[in-house]
């Protein structure tokens, strides 16, 4: 390569400057010329290494004042026909496409909305292990070993016990309600207690339209002097107006759990219908939403307090039992297929 070389390829650039019409052929130029990969000038740059030294500086000085005149004088021309534009073959009037928003889950939703009420309410929010040992989940809820209601749970056990904790228990289970957080609060604190346990729990069930083997609970405990129906009755009713709308009428109905005492389940007037029956309520007009009662004297004494002194209530609600009334479906899995056509129709 020498000197003329340059002289050449300064023609060849006049040259194909002097057709060059459009802003597109501006670039054409441009490319070909001064091109990142296969431009001309490029070229000649990349050849100046095999050059003895003094001939490289020579040249390498001329090859680099070649491109700033190419630069210059493109620049001009450019600014003359308007620089093309940035993305061609784009019609940059359309409208943006806007980027999808992810939102939360309908579940996390209930859950977080069920939380907001109880923590207005001055509630503690706690959460804690998915293993549980049996103390916790049965034995301190007045579910002793050869009691019924662990016929009523059918538990998913580990195949081994964990390693014994701090206190020597070792889970064994994986929690079949967020209750052993109860037990777990108040074998740490005296009275009052004002809680509620969110969380997942797990039982040995089907994985069909009405059941699934994992589900969240929001679990309630209050325990203080003097805690009665009452008390339990006007909290549930200040939660069902702030979930479901001011005014909506609720029943308790007498149920059965072993750590309660009275039990009752907490209804409340459908949403649907108002009352008057259709398909969401199955035509009763009322809709289940939790379980409550009185505390079991039998748990204040595994914990250590004094049944005499300290009353309590405590509540449980299934988030995905409450979700399929609220929203009207008739298939829990839907909420774990995570199919965005379906969620979207969903909350907000
Ligand atoms: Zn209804």
């Amino acid at each position: 390569m020498s000197v003329s070389d340059l002289s050449t390829l300064q023609a060849e650039f006049d040259e194909a400057l002097s057709q060059a019409q459009s802003a597109a052929d501006l670039k054409a130029v441009r490319d070909r010329f001064l091109g990142r990969k296969s431009g001309r000038l490029t070229a000649l740059l990349k050849t100046l290494g095999s050059l003895p030294p003094d001939e490289r500086r020579t040249v390498g000085a001329a090859v680099n004042a070649l491109k700033q005149t190419f630069e210059a004088r493109l620049a001009e021309r450019e600014a003359a026909v308007g620089s093309p534009a940035p993305f061609e073959g784009v019609d940059i009037t359309l409208p943006g496409r806007r980027p999808a928003l992810g939102r939360r889950h309908p579940l996390t939703q209930v859950r977080e909305r069920i939380e907001d009420i109880f923590a207005g309410m001055g509630y503690q929010i706690i959460e804690g292990p998915e293993l549980e040992d049996d103390w916790h989940n049965f034995e301190a809820l007045n579910m002793p070993a050869e009691h019924p209601a662990r016929d009523m749970q059918d538990t998913l056990y580990l195949s081994a016990p964990m390693p014994a904790d701090a206190s020597g228990r070792r889970a064994s289970l994986l929690r079949t309600h967020t209750s052993g957080m109860q037990i777990r609060y108040m074998e740490a604190h005296e009275p009052p207690v004002r809680l509620i346990a969110p969380g997942r729990v797990y039982r040995r069930d089907n994985f069909d339209a009405t059941h699934t083997p994992m589900f969240t609970q929001v679990e309630g405990l209050v325990v203080d002097r003097d805690i009665s129906l009452g008390d339990l009755k006007g909290t549930l009713q200040v939660f069902a107006e702030q979930f479901f709308g001011a005014g909506v009428a609720t029943r308790l109905r007498p149920s059965f759990f072993p750590y309660t005492e009275p039990s009752a389940e907490l209804d409340v007037e459908c949403q649907g219908c108002g009352g008057r029956g259709c398909p969401l309520c199955k035509y009763t007009g009322w809709i289940e939403v939790l379980g409550c009662g009185m505390v079991h004297p039998a748990v204040f004494e595994a914990v250590g307090y004094d049944p005499e002194q300290y009353t309590g209530f405590a509540f449980g609600v299934g988030i995905e039992r409450l979700a399929l009334r609220l929203y009207g479906v008739d298939d829990i899995r839907m909420f774990y297929e995570n199919d965005l056509r379906f969620l979207e129709q969903l909350a907000p």
